[in-house]
């Protein structure tokens, strides 16, 4: 069974456009005060935790429980993120053609998996390890490894990771021993070896792995 492991964020779901909506409602529903719809914006841009809404509730001194904060803003991302149905098709085909799919993400574990269950993805990929679960992050391997073994296959017998980011998505691809497909779109650091496949679009990615399989 080959394998395809994808990146969640900037790769099978578009975080940024889910982020401005839901930071904008929880703004507006809590009555944030002024500066705090920014400070947000600016700490929560690569990933977010549990831990940023005890500092948001420091910074601003605001009453309501961090962790109701947070389930808030859990609840708003799992609703304002998308995945685009040409991506589900295309995640179908793969299933179809006996391909495991696998979503490793650095992030926290309930946020990722409410966004996947939101997306539907939930119901496409054959396994998720998410980094807030392990306190292990991409580039590490072992979570590569983890999302091979919950697809039920074996790392060892390689694969295809795809995801946007130079370092922890490709770098840490390559140190797995997999081939790789970029989403360009980031800068691409000095040194790293290039990607097996640069790409545009999620969608020709899967059609690059789907021509392997025929
Ligand atoms: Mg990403």
């Amino acid at each position: 069974m080959p394998l395809a492991l994808f990146d969640l964020d900037g790769t099978l779901v578009d975080r940024q456009s889910a982020l401005d909506d839901a930071v904008s409602c929880l703004c507006r529903s809590r009555a944030l005060p002024t500066g705090a719809e920014q400070w947000l914006r600016t700490e929560l841009a690569d990933r977010a935790t549990a831990e940023d809404f005890a500092r948001l509730r420091e910074v601003f001194g605001l009453e309501a429980p961090a962790a109701d904060l947070w389930q808030e803003y859990v609840d708003l991302m799992a609703a304002a993120v998308t995945c685009r149905p040409a991506v589900l098709e295309g995640l179908a085909r793969l299933r179809a053609a006996a391909w495991a799919i696998g979503v490793i993400t650095n992030g926290a574990g309930d946020i990722q998996r409410a966004k996947l269950a939101g997306t539907g993805l939930d119901g496409l990929v054959h396994g998720v390890a998410a980094s807030g679960d392990l306190e292990i992050r991409k580039p590490d391997r072992r979570l590569f490894e983890l999302g091979a073994t919950r697809c039920g296959v074996s790392l060892a017998d390689g694969g295809w990771m795809v995801g946007d980011n130079p370092t922890g998505d490709i770098g840490g691809g390559h140190r797995a021993g997999l081939r790789t497909i970029w989403l360009r779109g980031r800068p691409w650091p000095d040194g790293l070896p290039a990607a097996h496949h640069v790409v545009d679009d999620v969608t020709d990615a899967i059609t690059i792995l789907l021509a392997e399989t025929e």
